[in-house]
């Protein structure tokens, strides 16, 4: 099995503040991970298109576009969006190519082999609403492309499961009113900063709600019994992946402890869903992971995993 590696010059030249965790050598630090651990050979690398205005009006609103247009489209030095989100001159450029990268790669998997892709985007998504950006994402990369799913490959049933260690707030913004999109967030709940803890998950929802301190064995255990069987439930047409690798026990934005074993078995266990239901459709777009070394290790057990 291959898979088809979605990725864009643009996506390391978006420029963050100095000293931010969401930073371009991120992409360097996964890519030098890719060459030393040998599976280059096995990625179908493919360029990403830029998103088109009709496709991120699916799931943002028409004066959100117009406004980032407009702030991002003249920015020549770096200014922030809210006050984590930071955009330089060659943002949008990046924004757009990320978006499009998972619209593409929905379309690619849905139409020939092979069926599993992964979008190695920035800026990530996962936190941007309807209309705003926050926790470092301008648009809502998995959320464009499950709209487009629906909307242009006319599926009825698409789940999108989200591991990055922060609630995917943004996602659950944009779908909590369509019920052929099931979302699915293993979170650490003390990090919730961008929702409102008291508010219930919705219908279309499942949180995995991970005190600080969780290990891979107790998160396996919560993953296994509470996740899995509800999209199981969902019997989705498409499998798509919010894929931040913060939760490692490297990370320091977190109190997880992953390692690169626990991602592998994410992996395979939402491998195992895609075939059972999906006839093995699956797209994973990178979110967040800031520790460098374990970002790259980790994207490599991900990708290992994909490829068996
Ligand atoms: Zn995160």
């Amino acid at each position: 099995m291959s898979v088809l590696y979605w990725s864009h010059p643009s996506f390391r030249l978006h420029e963050s503040a100095p000293d931010h965790p969401e930073c371009g050598a991120r992409l360097d630090a996964i890519n030098d991970q890719l060459i030393a651990a040998g599976i280059e050979p096995w990625l179908m690398h493919r360029v990403a298109p830029a998103v088109t205005r009709e496709q991120l009006e699916r799931v943002h609103d028409v004066a959100y576009v117009d406004e980032i247009e407009r702030v991002a489209g003249g920015c020549m030095t770096l200014q922030h969006l809210d006050r984590d989100t930071v955009i330089g001159p060659h943002s949008l450029e990046a924004a757009r190519h990320a978006a499009g990268a998972v619209v593409a790669a929905v379309d690619a998997v849905m139409t020939s082999m092979p069926r599993r892709a992964f979008c190695a985007v920035r800026p990530p998504g996962h936190h941007a609403t309807r209309n705003r950006a926050m926790g470092f994402c301008v648009y809502n990369n998995v959320a464009v492309g499950a709209a487009h799913a629906l909307a242009v490959q006319g599926l009825e049933r698409v789940a999108i499961v989200d591991f990055d260690v922060h609630h995917g707030n943004g996602t659950e913004d944009v779908f909590r009113h369509e019920p052929r999109v099931f979302m699915a967030s293993a979170f650490e709940g003390s990090l919730w900063s961008t929702s409102d803890p008291q508010e219930p998950a919705p219908h279309n929802a499942c949180w995995l709600d991970l005190p600080a301190g969780t290990r891979g064995r107790a998160y396996r255990a919560r993953f296994a019994a509470d996740l899995l069987p509800a999209i199981d439930a969902f019997a989705p047409q498409l499998l798509m992946i919010s894929a931040g690798f913060d939760a490692h026990c490297a990370d320091d934005i977190s109190h997880l402890y992953l390692v690169e074993d626990d991602y592998a078995w994410i992996t395979r266990e939402l491998v195992a869903l895609a075939e059972r239901h999906c006839a093995g459709r699956l797209v994973s777009v990178l979110e967040g992971g800031y520790n460098l070394p374990a970002l790259g290790r980790s994207v490599v057990a991900h990708l290992r995993a994909l490829l068996e």
